[in-house]
C-alpha cells in the first residue's frame, strides 16, 4: 500500500498546479466566504455508499456487472422540481432494464445528476454581434442569459448549487423507496415514444422484463429484487475545484472522500498531466473516471493510470473513451493493448456522444444518431476482439421529448433542431433514441 499520509496531497494541493478552465471571480474574499460556508455544511453522500459503488465498479471490471451512466450535459437549477427529477430517474431506470436484457448482466445506474452544474468550454468567451462575454460555464458559475451581469461568475451560486444538489438527491432517495411496480411502470413512457414500430418492440421488451422481474422476485425475495434494481448513484465532472475541495471530508477510515457525489470524473479539457484536476482526484478515495480522447498517447495513459491509482486498486479507475465514430477503430486497440501489457485494472466505458458533436447549418450543436450507434457498436466489438470488455456506457440523454440529436427511426431532421431544443450545452438523446440505441446493439452475449 502507498502511504498516503507521507504524501504531499491535501484537499487544496491542487492550487499548486496549473488550473485549466479556471473560473475568474472578481472578489476573492466573497469566494473564500462561500468555500468556508460549504466546508461547514453536511456532506451529500456517505463514504460507505461511495465504497459500495467502488465494489460494484470492481465487479464490472471483472466482467460480472454492467454500468449505465447517463443524464444531462448540464443540469440546471430550474430542473430541480418533482417532475423533472422523477423523469430523469425513471428514464435511467428504464434504460437500464433494456441494457440488463441486452448484456444479461446485473446493472448499476449512475446519473449525471445532483451536481452536474459546472461546464468546461472549448471557447471561454462568446460573441454575439458586437458583444463578447464570458461563456456560460454551468449554473454553478454563472447564468446562461447573454448579459454581462448574468455571465459574471458569482461564488454565491456554489451555495445554491449545493442546495439544489441536496434537494435533488433527497427526492431521488425518496422516489427509489417506491414499489417496483410503480417505479417500473414504463408503459406511459413507452407510449409517449413517437415511432410506433419501436413502441411495439419495446412493449415486447417490457413484457419480457416483467416476466424476468417476477422470477427475480420469486427467487430472491422482494427486498433483494428492489435493492438490486433501484441502486442508484450520482456523478458529475469534478471541474470546479473550490466546490469539490469544500465537500471533501476525512472519513473514519482516515481517507479523504469527495462527498458531493459518489463518482467524480475529470473531463477531457482538464486531463493534462500535472493538472490541478488530476492532482485533486488522486488524493480522494472515491472511484473516479477519466475521459480519454483520441489525442492521448497510450504510454501516457499508462503512466497516468499508475500515478493516479498506484495500488492498482480494483474499482478505483474507469476510463471513459470518447473518440468519435471515425477514430475509434484506429485509436482504441493500441490503448487496450498498452493497459493490458501494463497489467492495469480499469473499467472501460464508452461515451459515444462527445467525439461525435457537430454544428448543424442552422447553428445548433447536434450529433447524428448513426454516428453514436456506430461508435458504441464498434466499442463493444473492438474490446471483444482484443480480449478486453466494455463494461459501461456513458450517455447524454433525457426523458424529455427533445429533438437535439438528429437521425434514428424517430427521425429528427437537421431543419427541425429548433423545435424542441432545451439543452444548455450539448445535445442529448431523447428516450426513444436511447432505447433504440441499446436495442440496436449486437453483443457477443446476444449474437
Ligand atoms: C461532458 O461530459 O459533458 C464533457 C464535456 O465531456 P468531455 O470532457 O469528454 O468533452
Ligand atoms: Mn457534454
Amino acid at each position: 500500500m502507498v502511504d498516503h499520509t507521507a504524501d504531499t496531497w491535501r484537499p487544496d494541493s491542487w492550487k499548486d498546479k496549473p488550473v485549466s478552465q479556471q473560473i475568474k471571480y472578481g472578489d476573492p474574499q466573497a469566494l473564500q466566504q462561500v468555500v468556508d460556508k460549504l466546508c461547514q455544511l453536511p456532506p451529500l453522500v456517505s463514504s460507505s455508499e461511495v465504497d459500495t459503488l467502488k465494489a460494484r465498479i470492481a465487479e464490472a471490471q471483472a466482467g460480472k456487472r454492467f454500468i449505465v451512466q447517463g443524464g444531462d450535459c448540464a443540469e440546471s437549477f430550474s430542473d430541480c422540481n418533482a417532475d423533472a427529477i422523477s423523469q430523469k430517474v425513471r428514464s435511467l431506470l428504464s434504460l437500464s432494464l433494456l441494457v440488463s436484457q441486452k448484456t444479461r448482466q446485473p446493472i448499476t445506474r449512475i446519473g449525471r445528476i445532483a451536481g452536474q452544474y459546472a461546464k468546461p468550454r472549448s471557447e471561454l468567451t462568446e460573441t454575439q454581434g458586437e458583444t463578447t462575454l464570458t461563456s456560460y460555464r454551468g449554473d454553478l458559475v454563472n447564468h446562461v442569459h447573454f448579459t454581462e451581469s448574468a455571465r459574471t461568475p458569482d461564488p454565491a451560486r456554489m451555495l445554491e448549487g449545493y442546495s439544489y444538489a441536496s434537494l435533488t438527491l433527497n427526492y431521488i432517495r425518496s422516489l427509489l423507496e417506491a414499489e417496483l411496480d410503480e417505479l417500473f411502470n414504463l408503459e406511459a413512457e413507452v407510449n409517449s415514444l413517437h415511432d410506433l414500430a419501436q413502441q411495439k418492440e419495446l412493449h415486447k421488451s417490457l413484457r419480457n422484463f416483467r416476466d424476468a422481474l417476477s422470477l427475480f422476485h420469486q427467487f430472491n425475495g422482494k427486498q433483494t429484487a428492489h435493492r438490486n434494481l433501484t441502486e442508484f448513484y450520482t456523478s458529475h465532472e469534478a471541474l470546479h475545484l473550490h466546490y469539490e475541495q469544500a465537500l471533501t471530508r476525512k472519513a473514519n477510515n482516515a481517507r479523504w472522500y469527495n462527498l458531493s457525489t459518489h463518482f467524480p470524473w475529470v473531463g477531457m479539457r482538464t486531463v493534462q498531466s500535472e493538472s490541478a484536476h488530476l492532482e485533486y482526484l488522486r488524493g480522494i478515495a472515491n472511484p473516479i473516471a477519466i475521459k480519454v480522447g483520441p489525442t492521448v498517447r497510450p504510454q501516457d495513459l499508462v503512466e497516468l493510470c499508475r500515478w493516479i491509482n498506484p495500488d492498482n486498486e480494483a474499482g478505483r479507475l474507469t476510463l471513459i473513451q470518447r473518440f468519435g465514430h471515425e477514430q475509434i477503430a484506429d485509436k482504441l486497440p493500441a490503448m487496450i493493448q498498452a493497459i493490458q501489457d501494463a497489467d492495469i485494472r480499469v473499467l472501460w466505458s464508452c461515451d459515444p456522444m462527445h467525439g461525435n458533436t457537430q454544428v448543424s447549418a442552422n447553428g445548433y450543436k447536434t450529433r447524428d444518431y448513426s454516428h453514436i450507434q456506430s461508435e458504441l457498436q464498434q466499442a463493444f466489438d473492438i474490446h471483444q476482439e482484443n480480449d478486453s470488455h466494455l463494461g459501461a456506457v456513458h450517455l447524454e440523454m433525457t426523458g424529455e421529448a427533445v429533438m437535439e440529436c438528429v437521425g434514428s427511426s424517430y427521425t429528427v431532421k437537421h431543419q427541425e433542431l429548433g423545435k424542441a431544443y432545451t439543452s444548455l450545452v450539448d445535445p442529448r438523446l431523447n428516450l426513444s433514441q436511447a432505447f433504440e440505441l441499446i436495442d440496436s446493439l449486437t453483443l457477443s452475449q446476444s449474437k
